[in-house]
């Protein structure tokens, strides 16, 4: 099946740090299904590295103190825009972060301090019925 996947999993270095965020699991994945790979915050026009962002509330800000939550919103557009056009079911998002978190994202501290919640992207595609889960659950699909 199509699973879309986040970008910096298969080793693209689209983080806030520029670098790539790999995980074991992956290949595994990418043996059995077709990996459709999305980077939501560069979709949204951020640039690569860029400040560390965390959900405050209902926005999102970096530390810098910018509010860059119209960025977060377009690139969950976009990567909905591309689960629809490749028929995925499955999303495989890389945990923790304001985008593509899925249970738990940092709390708006900057002090990587975790609480429960959903990044943008992730609850934008769970709200359409895309199943989301971290690269720690890809046993779940395998
Ligand atoms: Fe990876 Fe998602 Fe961050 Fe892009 S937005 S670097 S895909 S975690």
């Amino acid at each position: 099946m199509n699973i879309l996947i986040s970008a910096c999993l298969l080793g693209c270095a689209c983080r806030y740090d520029g670098k790539s965020k790999t995980h074991p699991a992956i290949e595994m994945l990418r043996a059995k299904h077709t990996l459709i790979p999305i980077c939501p915050e560069i979709y949204g026009g951020l640039p690569t590295p860029r400040p560390p962002s965390e959900i405050v509330g209902d926005r999102v800000q970096n530390s810098a103190g910018t509010d860059v939550t119209d960025a977060y919103r377009r690139g969950a557009e976009e990567a909905l825009r591309l689960a629809e056009l490749f028929g995925c079911k499955v999303a495989v998002l890389k945990a923790k972060s304001p985008s593509c978190g899925k249970g738990k994202v940092y709390d708006g501290t900057f002090s990587r301090t975790l609480t429960d919640g959903d990044g943008v992207t992730a609850a934008l595609l769970q709200k359409h019925g895309i199943k989301v889960y971290t690269e720690d659950e890809i046993a779940e699909i395998l």
